[in-house]
Parts: C-alpha cells; sequence; structure tokens
C-alpha cells in the first residue's frame, strides 16, 4: 500500500510550469485541428463556412478568436443528418467500443461513440483526477449513478479500476438496499449525484443508521451543481462523515471534465485533458480576464472518435491560476459551475439560477431535503414561489424535545420566514416559501428536477438538467 502514499498519479504532467503546459497544449491543438479538418466533413464544412483554416491559427489567442463554437442542436443536427453517430465521427464504425448517450429526457438522447484508445485516454485521466481528490487501492467504490446510457457512472468505474480500487456498481435505485449492501462490504467511497446522496441520507436516518459512523470516508458528487455549493456540500459531508469532492460532467467531453482534489479548493481544470477557456456569455470568441465569470467552451487534446473543438456547454463559472495548496499547476473553478445558461431563472427582473435557491435553502436549519421553484404566470408577469420540506425533528407531529412547546405551527411559520428572508438576500425578490412535511415531494434518484414550470405556452417544460 506504500503507492498509496504518493500524492501524484503524474508528478511532472500535474506540477509542470503553466508556461511550458501551454506549449504542449497548443501543439495537441494544432494536431487536432488538423485532424478534424480532414478527417470529418462537419468540421470541414463549419471551418470553410467560417472562413478558417487550421494554418491561420498561430497562437492560444488566435484559436479563441477565429474557430467557432460547436453546441448541442449542432451535435444533434450533425446525427439527425447523418445518423446514428453524426458527421463529425473521426473514427470508422468498427473501432467504436462503446455508445452512450445523454439522458434524454427531452427528445432522443445525442449518442456517444468512444474509441478503444479514447477509453484508455478516459480512464487514465479520470484515475490522475481522482488520485487527486484522495482515492486510493484500498478502497471500495460504490457507484450510485445510472450504469445505462449516462456516461458518469462508467467514468468512474473506469478510475477505479485503473487505479487498482474495488468497484461496487450499485446503479442507482433500491435505496434502502444502497445503505445494507454499503454496510455490509464496507464502501468507503460513494459516487452520486448531491440530490440522491442527501436522500440516501434521509433514508439511512429512516432505518435508524447512523450516517456519519458508516465506512464512507470520500465522496464524488457531480451530474448537478450541488457539491460546488458550500452549504449543500457541508450537509453531505457532515450527514456522511466523510470528504465530498464536485467534479463536473459534460458528457460530450469526459465522464468527469473537472475535479477538485483533496484541498476542495474548486474544481481543478486539467487542461492537458481538454483545453477549457472561459469567454463572454455573448460572444464566444472573446475570452474574459483570469477570474471573471463567463461561459466555459472545451476542447479535447487526445479524442478521435467525436472530438469536441471549442465545445460550447452553456455553463456560467470563473476560473483562477492562484496557485493550489497540493501542489496542482492546473487552474481552477473557484465557485464550480455556478449554472447552466439554460436554467437562468428571470422573475421580476431578478436574475438567478436554481442553485442559488438550493444554495440558500441549505442554509437555512430545519429545512428538509426536497424543496421545488414553482414558476407561475400571475396577469402578464412570471412570479416564482418555493415549495420546500421542513426537517422531520420540525411540525405537527410534536417535536419531540419534550419542553412542551408544542405549537408546531408557529415553528414552521417562523421557519418560512427565515427562509424567505435568506432567500432574498441570496436572490435579491422575496419568493415565497411554504413547507410540506417530509417526504411529500418526489425523490428523483438520478438528477433532481426541481423547477416546475407551470407558465402558459412559451413557458414549456422545466429545463433539462
Ligand atoms: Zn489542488
Amino acid at each position: 500500500m506504500s503507492s498509496g502514499h504518493r500524492p501524484y498519479w503524474d508528478e511532472p504532467r500535474e506540477t509542470m510550469a503553466p508556461a511550458e503546459r501551454a506549449l504542449r497544449i497548443f501543439a495537441r491543438l494544432k494536431a487536432q485541428l488538423d485532424y478534424v479538418y480532414h478527417r470529418t466533413p462537419f468540421y470541414k464544412a463549419l471551418y470553410d463556412r467560417h472562413g478558417v483554416h487550421p494554418d491561420d491559427i498561430r497562437n492560444l489567442e488566435d484559436f479563441t478568436a477565429k474557430i467557432p463554437v460547436v453546441t448541442k442542436s449542432m451535435l444533434r443536427e450533425a446525427q439527425e443528418r447523418q445518423p446514428p453517430f453524426g458527421d463529425y465521427l473521426g473514427i470508422e464504425r468498427d473501432q467504436v467500443m462503446r455508445v452512450q448517450g445523454t439522458s434524454g429526457t427531452t427528445g432522443a438522447p445525442t449518442l456517444f461513440a468512444i474509441g478503444r484508445e479514447d477509453w484508455a485516454h478516459i480512464a487514465e485521466a479520470q484515475a490522475m483526477q481522482s488520485w487527486a481528490a484522495g482515492l486510493r487501492p484500498h478502497d471500495i467504490v460504490q457507484i450510485a449513478f445510472p450504469l445505462g446510457l449516462f456516461v458518469g457512472g462508467w467514468g468512474h468505474l473506469a478510475a477505479a479500476e485503473r487505479i487498482g480500487a474495488s468497484v461496487l456498481p450499485l446503479g442507482t435505485g433500491g435505496s434502502e438496499r444502497q445503505i445494507e449492501i454499503m454496510r455490509r462490504v464496507g464502501s468507503s467511497v460513494l459516487c452520486a449525484t448531491p440530490s440522491y446522496a442527501l436522500h440516501l441520507l434521509d433514508v439511512a436516518t429512516e432505518m435508524g443508521v447512523d450516517a456519519a459512523a458508516g465506512p464512507l470516508r470520500l465522496g464524488f458528487f457531480g451530474g448537478e451543481p450541488g457539491a460546488g455549493i458550500a452549504s449543500v456540500k457541508r450537509r453531505i459531508e457532515d450527514g456522511w462523515g466523510l470528504k465530498a469532492i464536485d467534479f463536473g460532467n459534460v458528457a460530450e467531453l469526459h465522464p468527469c471534465s473537472n475535479m477538485e482534489c483533496e484541498e476542495r479548493t474548486g474544481m481543478h481544470v486539467y487542461q492537458d485533458v481538454d483545453y477549457t477557456e472561459i469567454v463572454r456569455l455573448d460572444q464566444a470568441n472573446e475570452a474574459v480576464p483570469m477570474g471573471e465569470r463567463g461561459a466555459v467552451v472545451y476542447t479535447h487534446l487526445w479524442r478521435k472518435s467525436q472530438p469536441m473543438m471549442r465545445y460550447f456547454p452553456g455553463d456560467e463559472t470563473r476560473m483562477i491560476d492562484e496557485p493550489c495548496p497540493c501542489g496542482r499547476t492546473y487552474p481552477r473553478l473557484p465557485d464550480g459551475i455556478i449554472g447552466r445558461l439554460d436554467d437562468l431563472l428571470i422573475v421580476r427582473g431578478a436574475k438567478f439560477y436554481p442553485s442559488t435557491v438550493e444554495a440558500a435553502l441549505r442554509d437555512t436549519p430545519g429545512i428538509g431535503t426536497e424543496f421545488r421553484i414553482v414558476l407561475e404566470r400571475v396577469g402578464a408577469l412570471d412570479e416564482a414561489r418555493i415549495e420546500a420540506e421542513h426537517a422531520p425533528t420540525l411540525g405537527g407531529d410534536g417535536d419531540g424535545d419534550g419542553d412542551g412547546d408544542g405549537d408546531g405551527g408557529e415553528r414552521l411559520a417562523g421557519l418560512a420566514r427565515t427562509a424567505e428572508a435568506r432567500l432574498r438576500a441570496a436572490v435579491g425578490i422575496r419568493l415565497p416559501v411554504s413547507l410540506v412535511a417530509p417526504g411529500k415531494l418526489e425523490v428523483m434518484e438520478f438528477k433532481a428536477r426541481r423547477v416546475i414550470d407551470r407558465r402558459p405556452a412559451l413557458g414549456g417544460e422545466g429545463a433539462e438538467p
């Protein structure tokens, strides 16, 4: 187990001087630009249409300024044009090793074809990231992500196998069984969405299990913004007695695109795996200064099967390059992914993400696990209100503290006022809060759907998480 004391998976790579790394990144970018231009009709047509040729790109600044971005809808169209994998498949069909896809909650899933060599790169990259987060060969990794089209869980599986840890691939569902097997096997690591980790915590409590005293010591949480929100992370860490690692999942890119290290100072951006830029929200060919908020743009440096060049998922974040105590020289996203632009809510002039509402609620003691943001049209105006569960220890069935105050209604009204005040401070407007009993709101075992859009016509369904 001596290898367990090594702090780095690949020390020269992880601690390289940023200027040296930038040279290597640019060499890879050039090779990728040539590859996609000559191998795929999709990129040739896109660059010809924009009047740009790979030879025009002489430095990283050129790359940002001249190369157009790729969006999800462009990929969807390409797969309709040339089924099943689109005209951006750079390898032969018989070289495809895995087929994965988006969760496809709104329409047909976009498919990801991944070649053998690419999957080996994915495993190596995620092993490096997971090692930085503290995963070691003696760990038992319980995967509570769905093991289906969604690629996130498979990335954890590949990384754990590469590190030499034991894998317990349970998938989602059967929450009581998850907890029973966790205790029986002694799982030391949990991989799940943050919302499912919180739900499992409620289930453990109902089962009379002291989760904080259990075997888990580390958790990888992603697929939603949750684990990047301080108050959510605190709830998960305190409840389970573990160290919570936030990771980003942009399935078009990687099962895990970014990940925190053990220091948990924001997700590291592994620039020599996927070159990552932060650009203006309204102009993807203009970088924002380091530290400022903008939209993230990713580029595969190694992918051969379906390479993404300047992929624009529509996520808002900011990047910093201050040194991390871990010694890695990769920059970081100190706030995680702040939100997906498609999910941005605009109510009475205030703009906010569902994650901001979650942060405020998780920071309010007495608020339970599940909540909903209900959007409605009142006259000509969009309005939002919050439905939230209160904690089991509050409410009409007795608070159990035996102090005889008895008045659950009074306490709930006070809790709602506290939550409203926190929300007003966070989003800038009043969002009325109504409290419901624990267990009243439906639980999703994968990605939570917490925005209920009841606005007529144009409002449509809630945005895909
Ligand atoms: Zn670090």
